[in-house]
Parts: C-alpha cells; sequence; structure tokens
C-alpha cells in the first residue's frame, strides 16, 4: 500500500543518543515488519540537540518542533528536568503537527518517550492509543511506580523517602546511593516531577520497554501481575533495540580498520556514552591502569570534567580531548591502545571479533548492545541510573565486575576515584582470571537469549506483534 494509506504512528523523540537510538529503530521495525508508516518528532532548544542517525528508511519521516526557550531555568536543573521542561514548553506546537497528521492519515498511536509523557493528555483529547517508550530498565518503571505508590498511601502534600535499602523482585537490594538522583531526596523538584511523570504513565494504555524477558525475568513478572490486577498498564518488553546502521559514520571505518588487524577476543572497548565524563584525576587513573594491564584497548576518549559533574552532553564538543591524556601515554601505548576523540561507532565495535571485554559507564543501551554481542562488562557507572544497572549487571545477571572506588566512608556526593590498580585488576581478572571466566560465560548465555527473543516465536517479537495487532485492531482494520 502506498505509505499515505498505511496507518501513521507518531514517536516522540528526547534528546540523547540514548533515547534517539532506540526509537529510531524501533520506528523502523514497525515500518518494515508491521505495515505502519511512522514520524519521528524531536525537539528543539537544547545545544546538545543531536540529529537522528543516518539510515533510517525513506518511509520513516521526522520533523523537529520550532525550539522553545528553556534558558530561564536553573544551571544546576538535573537534565531530566530541563528535558521535562522543553516538552512541556512544546506541547502546543506539538497538538498542531498531531492534528495535521491525522487529517491526512489515520493515527494509529502516539508513542512518547519516556521523558514526553507530558503529552499523554492530549493522546486522550485526539482519541488516540499512547504507549510510553521507555528506553530504560523495567526497573526504573518500577521505582517510579514505588514513588506513586508511597505518596498516594500518604497524607495530602506529605512526600516520603523509598525505604532504604529498597529490595526490588529479583533479589536486587539498592541503596540510596545507587538510585538515581532524583530518586534520592523526596523534597527535591525532580522527585515531585516524578511524581507528576509516574501518575501520568498509569493512564497511559501501555508501555513498550527496551528490555527482554532474560534481561529482567523478575520484573517482567512483576508488571504482568500488575497489568491483571489493573494497577499499572501493560508493560511489553520489546527490546533489546540495537541500531545497527552500517553506514559510515565519521572515522568508523579507521577505527574498525584498526579492529581488524587484532587478534581474536583481545581488546579492551572503553566508552562512557554520548554524556559521561571523568575528572582529570580519573582520566590520569584510567590510562595509567590500562597501560598497567598490557591489554589491547580501545578507548574513546571526552573531554573531562573540570567541575565534579559526571554528566557533560555536549560539553567541549570541539575541543581535543586526548590532550588530556597523560604525557607519553599514547606514545607508550601505540603498538597496542587506540585512543579516538569523542566518538566510535560502538555497535559495530562490540560485535567485532576482536573486541573482548566492555569497560562502561551501564548506560541502559551499552548494557543491551553488550549483551547483544555477548561482551562482558567491567562496570563504572557515572550518573543517571547507571549505578542500578550496573548493580544489575553484577549482582544479578552475573555478567559484569566492578572495579573497587577509593572509600570515602559511604557518601557518594562527590565523584570516587577509582586507583590505577584497580583497573589494571579489574580488566585482567575479566581478560584472563578465573572469577572472569564465569562472567564471561555469562555474557555469552545473556547474548544466546537476545538470539531467542527475537527468534520467529521469541518473547520480544511476540510482544511487538501484540502491540502492533492491538493498534491496528482500534482502527478497525483487522491486520
Ligand atoms: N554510542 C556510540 N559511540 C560512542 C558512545 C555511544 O555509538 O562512542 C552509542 C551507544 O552505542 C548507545 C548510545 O550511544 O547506543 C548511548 O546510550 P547509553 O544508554 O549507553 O548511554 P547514554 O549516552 O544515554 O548515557
Amino acid at each position: 500500500a502506498p505509505s499515505a494509506a498505511r496507518p501513521h504512528v507518531v514517536l516522540l523523540a528526547s534528546p540523547g543518543a540514548g533515547h534517539l537510538l532506540p526509537l529510531a529503530e524501533l520506528a523502523r521495525l514497525l515500518v518494515e515488519h508491521h505495515g505502519f508508516a511512522a514520524t519521528i518528532v524531536t525537539f528543539s532548544g537544547l545545544s546538545d540537540t543531536e540529529a537522528l542517525p543516518s539510515g533510517l528508511p525513506a518511509s520513516v519521516s521526522t520533523v523537529a518542533l520550532p525550539a522553545v526557550k528553556i534558558d530561564d531555568l536553573p544551571d544546576d536543573a538535573l537534565r531530566g528536568s530541563v528535558l521535562v521542561e522543553l516538552i512541556r514548553r512544546s506541547l502546543p506546537s506539538l497538538g498542531t503537527l498531531l492534528r495535521s497528521i491525522g487529517t491526512t492519515t489515520p493515527l494509529a498511536a502516539l508513542v512518547p518517550d519516556l521523558f514526553c509523557s507530558a503529552a499523554l493528555p492530549l493522546a486522550a483529547e485526539l482519541g488516540v492509543p499512547c504507549y510510553v517508550f521507555v528506553p530504560s530498565s523495567l526497573t526504573m518503571i518500577y521505582l517510579m511506580r514505588r514513588v506513586v505508590e508511597l505518596h498516594d498511601d500518604a497524607a495530602p502534600g506529605e512526600y516520603r523517602d523509598l525505604s532504604e535499602p529498597l529490595e526490588i523482585p529479583g533479589g536486587l537490594s539498592l541503596r540510596r546511593a545507587d538510585l538515581p538522583v532524583p530518586y534520592r531526596d523526596c523534597n527535591g523538584l525532580a522527585y515531585a516531577q516524578l511524581l507528576r511523570g509516574g501518575r501520568r504513565y498509569r493512564r497511559a494504555d501501555g508501555l513498550l520497554t527496551n528490555t527482554f524477558y532474560e534481561m529482567e525475568p523478575a520484573m517482567v513478572e512483576e508488571f504482568r501481575q500488575a497489568a491483571e490486577q489493573g494497577t499499572f498498564p501493560p508493560a511489553f518488553p520489546v527490546g533489546p533495540f540495537v541500531w545497527s546502521n552500517s553506514d559510515d559514520e565519521a572515522g568508523a571505518s579507521a577505527i574498525l580498520e584498526w579492529l581488524d588487524r587484532q587478534p581474536a577476543r583481545s581488546v579492551v572497548y572503553v566508552a562512557f556514552g554520548s554524556g559521561g565524563a571523568l575528572s582529570v584525576e580519573q582520566t590520569t587513573e584510567l590510562a595509567a591502569g590500562l597501560e598497567a594491564s598490557s591489554q589491547r584497548f580501545l578507548w574513546v576518549v571526552r573531554m573531562p570534567s573540570l567541575d565534579g559533574r559526571t554528566c557533560a552532553f555536549g560539553i567541549g564538543d570541539d575541543d581535543n580531548p586526548l590532550a588530556w591524556l597523560p604525557e607519553g601515554f599514547l606514545e607508550r601505548t601505540r603498538d597496542r591502545g587506540l585512543a579516538v576523540p569523542a566518538w566510535a561507532p560502538q555497535v559495530r565495535v562490540l560485535s567485532h571479533p576482536a573486541t573482548a571485554i566492555f569497560v562502561s559507564h551501564c548506560g541502559w543501551n551499552s548494557a543491551l548492545e553488550s549483551a547483544a554481542s555477548g561482551v562482558p562488562t567491567v562496570a563504572w557507572p557515572l550518573y543517571a541510573e547507571q549505578r542500578m544497572n550496573a548493580a544489575l549487571l553484577e549482582g544479578t545477571l552475573g555478567v559484569a565486575l566492578r572495579p573497587r572506588a577509593r572509600e570515602d566512608g559511604g557518601v557518594v556526593a562527590r565523584e570516587e576515584v577509582v586507583a590505577r590498580e584497580e583497573v589494571a585488576a579489574a580488566v585482567n581478572e575479566l581478560m584472563e582470571g578465573e572469577n572472569g571466566r564465569a562472567v564471561r560465560r555469562r555474557a555469552e548465555d545473556l547474548q544466546r537469549a537476545v538470539a531467542r527473543a527475537w527468534s520467529t516465536d521469541g518473547s520480544s517479537r511476540r510482544a511487538l506483534e501484540d502491540v502492533a495487532a492491538k493498534w491496528k485492531a482500534a482502527l478497525g482494520g483487522g491486520t
């Protein structure tokens, strides 16, 4: 059918590679496997708003909403808070766009990303099913649910903190310091936003989560029960969405050619996502640790943070981060290491036969991508929900080792420093040690689970088919 006649799914993307890439992959699947037309809507106004990846099928349209002003927000506002506000202020132009799409094609569903839940009432107004896309774990959504439940059992206006430690289905026990910052303090602005967002999620028709059964089995069961009891909308584990673009990104071929020259399973891949930043001291320790380990490495070096923040989207993107490496480091390691500034084609690096292990900030996409390629992780969480992801990878799934950070009395307000000896020890253990061997084997098991989830009768494939069938049925078009 010509794509004008196809039922249309509109997806709302919040900025950041970790959100855009999996949403783009979802859009591609809806178009190529399920017969929908798809439009991805992006928001403008943040300096670091990245472009959508190239290589989207022509049938996926993209629209950028006009920029809104957000420069009145406090400088130290959390990134999530800024995103929520950016999207709230863009709602009028979003409404106009949706109405105009709706006049030419049947609107099958609105799919706002996690931070775009402010669009839920708009979907209700238009009578369109609304499925929130969660680029993160089900565990994240579980935390949000708990916050809402806690508050709704309390006296009006009274906020309460989550208990400590927080016991999570699946046996994880989280300290307050393991929770994302907004969850740690019930008096913060971000906590109130969580509460509002969490309440809106309850009114969604469903959630599409970028996870799969074997990544979070206890959570999938937990949410299945909640949906049966009618206490929360159904959460469909439809991932992992791994954006496997084969187009040439800048600098990609030089990196892949270098990998081609390395022996199988010999390279330590080091990367901290699109926003992770280390201090200058930590950069020095990491470099010295890699050097001391004697392993081959591919390190995506980002500008160090000079103000102690571990999250630095778009800061210093024009500067040369390699200039901050210790003196002589590049020279001394040139025959076994490659340091590249800012960005590498991660999915292709992880699936390259030369890659052995991943030193990672444990962003959820990175966690899924390493699962999909069977690569075990040295967990190095920095911000957002990364500590929780690290706990899941290390504690529940057993596919990661975690280097010890210098003790600072349990207070995590400032960055802990991982000393060079700990870097080298963790890397060498995961490459060659006995413990490391067990971790490596479990990573291979998890890779097989990813393959099963996407096989003909696999859990993720079936879940996405269910959702697509519901959307079509609601339009009255059958299949
Ligand atoms: N990524 C990449 N090259 C890099 C760093 C990141 O391709 O050098 C991609 C990575 O494959 C992942 C996304 O960017 O898909 C980052 O998402 P993640 O959730 O891991 O971390 P975030 O950037 O959101 O902290």
